[in-house]
């Protein structure tokens, strides 16, 4: 188990370190503001939609480790996913970071936030990326807060 978590600490830091698609994305239709009070975190989700799938994902931001990791794997984990394929997939992170995850989740990589359920007050780190990427799926354009 402790092996386990260094390894998940390892990817959570390298994401933090060196986020993949962090940048602006020049084509995007949707976008959406995140902002976390509690932390301080920041991120901005720009994402190419096109006949219900996501074709292009990335994020700016600047945020603690976690929600800086967690944007990072989130864009790569809804890359060429369609919207309910997407909407399962938060919904089984948020499981996750929450401490509900059954058996048998289907989260690939995301199941390095596992321990962030011991931390309560991580979890909207770890969401924040999430909701934003929820609100510009909703929305086209948003601004939200995790108060
Ligand atoms: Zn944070």
């Amino acid at each position: 188990m402790s092996l386990l978590r260094d390894l998940y600490q390892e990817v959570i830091l390298d994401h933090s370190k060196s986020p993949r698609n962090f940048s602006q994305l020049s084509d995007a239709n949707r976008k959406a503001e995140g902002y976390n009070p509690l932390c301080g975190d920041k991120v901005t989700v720009y994402l190419k939609v096109n006949e219900g799938v996501v074709e292009n994902v990335s994020f700016k931001g600047a945020g603690c480790a976690i929600s800086t990791a967690s944007a990072s794997l989130m864009t790569l984990a809804v890359k060429g996913k369609d919207l309910a394929e997407t909407e399962e997939l938060f919904k089984g992170f948020h499981e996750l970071v929450t401490g509900k995850a059954g058996e048998g989740s289907e989260l690939g990589e995301l199941m390095v936030f596992q321990g962030v359920s011991e931390f309560p007050v991580r979890v909207k780190c770890a969401t924040l990326a999430w909701h934003t990427l929820q609100a510009a799926l909703e929305k086209g354009e948003a601004t939200i807060s995790t108060e």
